[in-house]
């Protein structure tokens, strides 16, 4: 149902992010993918996307943090495809650490990528969508967009922001056949999860098992991770012509953490 679609996919060479890119090229859409990692990995995850669409499928290295970079990005993906349907803000990073010690190019680092980054994405794409009448301003989120956890003050601050954000957006757009909205996950596995579990050891002085258990799974009440593929299927779900109606929603997949 995607066909003659676009979309650009921020932070999408692993995790999360490669789920929703293999989610909408199995739908049809060509896909954008961007993020960092290696060329052969790479090239092959364009491969596999294409091979799924039967569309197309190309990478910008683009370092979200760097606004003419991003400029270039948003341009090549309009060029390459004759537009932008849809954007989906995903990259992202955190660091763990007491907000009086927390380091100062960490803090700027994670408001630029977690926060500006999409404000920039959004204002260059924007334009691609209204011409058309329909679009889909897609960003994840976090259950720390609702709820807050010790040591992560950056990253609490940056979701929040990001969140409140895309609801300003989806103001500005409702009535333009473009819907924003933000999708919440709770813990799910990724290496952006493993990468903090060493840092969160040492700020709490805990085992591996301890933090994976107490710290994080200790938050979601069915025990379990969220998977890549269940975030990305919502963001799926959210590109249909029957998602109309839902706009300027913050969509928690978090086994029921925020319930509580
Ligand atoms: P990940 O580390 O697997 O993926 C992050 C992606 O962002 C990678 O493709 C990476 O190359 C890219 N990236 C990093 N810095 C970049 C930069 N400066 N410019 C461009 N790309 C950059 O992480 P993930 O867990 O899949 O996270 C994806 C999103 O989901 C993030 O916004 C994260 O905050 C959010 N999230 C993750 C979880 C979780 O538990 N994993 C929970 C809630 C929200």
């Amino acid at each position: 149902f995607l066909t003659g679609k676009t979309a650009l996919i921020t932070g999408s060479t692993s995790g999360i992010g490669a789920a929703y890119a293999t989610a909408l090229a199995g739908a049809g859409a060509n896909v954008v993918i961007n993020g960092f990692g290696d060329a052969a990995a790479i090239a092959a995850q364009c491969a596999a996307l294409a091979d799924a669409s039967g569309a197309g499928a190309t990478y910008s290295d683009a370092d979200l943090t760097d606004v003419a970079a991003t400029e270039r990005m948003v341009a090549a993906a309009a060029d390459a495809f004759g537009g932008i349907d849809i954007l989906i803000n995903n990259a992202g990073t955190q660091h763990v650490a007491p907000v009086d010690e927390f380091p100062v190019a960490k803090w700027d680092l994670i408001l630029a990528l977690n926060l500006s980054s999409v404000f920039h994405t959004t204002r260059l794409a924007l334009p691609y969508m209204k011409s058309k009448g329909w679009g889909r301003l897609i960003a994840t989120a976090s259950a720390h967009s609702k709820a807050a956890s010790p040591y992560k003050s950056a990253y609490v601050a940056a979701k929040h922001g990001l969140a409140g954000f895309q609801k300003s957006v989806a103001l500005e757009v409702a009535q333009r056949g473009i819907t924003a909205n933000v999708i919440s996950p709770g813990y799910v596995w990724t290496a952006l999860v493993e990468g903090q579990i060493p840092d969160t050891m040492k700020a709490r002085g805990l085992t591996r098992d301890q933090v994976i258990n107490d710290v994080l799974l200790e938050k979601q009440p069915t025990k379990q991770f969220v998977t890549p593929e269940q975030v990305a299927a919502l963001g799926l779900f959210l590109c249909r012509d029957e998602a109309a109606g839902i706009t300027g929603a913050n969509l928690s997949v978090d086994g029921g953490w925020t319930a509580q």
